[in-house]
C-alpha cells in the first residue's frame, strides 16, 4: 500500500469539519487552535516556529513527505500554514493603507484607484475570505521569495518537490502563469496544497460563494469588478483542480 493510501485509511476525510458552518470555514472565520479534532500544530522539527496549524490529514501526509525528503538530503520546513480571515485582514489592510510597503511602494500614493491597488496587492497576497490558507490544506515551504528557489539549496528543494510531492497528495496551485493558468496570483514555488481536501474545497467555494460574499475589509468593493472567485479562487493550476 502506498504511503498516501495508508495515511488516508487511518484518518477521516471530510472536507468540512463537523459542526462548522461551511461558509465560515471556507472564508477562514474560525481559529484553527480551537478545533483540535480537525487541526493539529506542525511539530517543531517541520516548522520555523511554533503555532503553525494544518488539517490533520494534510499534516500527516506532509510529515511523511518531509521524512522522505530528508533521506534525500532535502529539508522541508513550513513557514506559514493556516491563516484566519482576521489574520489575512491585518496583512491585507497593512498593504492597503500603506502601513506596509508592497514591492517597495506606498500603495495609497502609487495606486490611488481601488481596483488597481487591489490588483497590485493580489500579485502575491489574497483578499481576506478567499485564501487557500484559510482551509488548513495549504502551506508555504522554506522561503517566500522566488529568487531563493533559483539557486541552492532552494533549487534542489523545488526540484525534489516537483518530482515527489504529487506522490504524497500535494500540488503547486500557483504554477507559472500562461495558457494553462491565465489568471490569478503570480507563481509561488513555496506554496503547496493538499489535494484530497483542497480540490473538493475549491469546488465548494465556487459553488457556494460569490464575489458579493467577499466583504469586511478595506478595499473589498473591488472584489466584484475583479471577479475574485473566477480569477483567483479558481485561478489555480488545472492539475490541482481536477
Ligand atoms: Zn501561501
Amino acid at each position: 500500500m502506498s504511503t498516501l493510501l495508508m495515511v488516508h485509511s487511518q484518518m477521516p476525510l471530510s472536507p468540512i469539519p463537523e459542526k462548522m458552518d461551511t461558509a465560515h470555514y471556507l472564508q477562514g472565520k474560525f481559529e484553527a487552535s480551537e478545533h483540535p479534532d480537525w487541526f493539529a500544530e506542525v511539530p517543531a522539527a517541520y516548522a520555523d516556529r511554533s503555532g503553525h496549524y494544518l488539517r490533520k490529514e494534510a499534516l500527516a501526509a506532509f510529515v511523511e513527505m518531509a521524512k522522505a525528503a530528508k533521506k534525500d538530503g532535502v529539508t522541508l520546513k513550513i513557514i506559514s500554514a493556516t491563516r484566519s480571515f482576521y489574520r489575512q485582514k491585518s496583512i491585507w489592510e497593512a498593504k492597503w493603507t500603506g502601513k506596509r510597503k508592497v514591492e517597495g511602494k506606498f500603495l495609497p500614493k502609487s495606486h490611488p484607484e481601488a481596483k488597481a491597488r487591489a490588483l497590485f496587492i493580489l500579485r502575491y497576497s489574497s483578499m481576506p475570505g478567499t485564501s487557500r490558507h484559510h482551509w488548513g490544506t495549504d502551506f508555504d515551504i522554506n522561503h517566500l521569495n522566488d529568487s531563493y528557489f533559483l539557486k541552492e539549496p532552494g533549487k534542489s528543494e523545488y526540484a525534489w518537490l516537483r518530482e515527489h510531492a504529487a506522490g504524497y497528495g500535494f500540488c503547486q496551485p500557483y504554477s507559472a502563469k500562461g495558457s494553462l493558468r491565465p489568471s490569478g496570483y503570480e507563481e509561488e514555488k513555496w506554496h503547496w496544497s493538499y489535494m484530497p481536501l483542497a480540490i473538493p474545497l475549491t469546488k465548494m467555494y465556487a459553488h457556494l460563494l460569490s464575489d458579493q460574499d467577499i466583504q469586511g475589509f478595506a478595499g473589498a468593493e473591488s472584489a466584484l469588478s475583479i471577479g475574485m472567485v473566477a480569477a483567483y479562487v479558481e485561478g489555480v493550476d488545472p492539475k490541482c483542480y481536477e
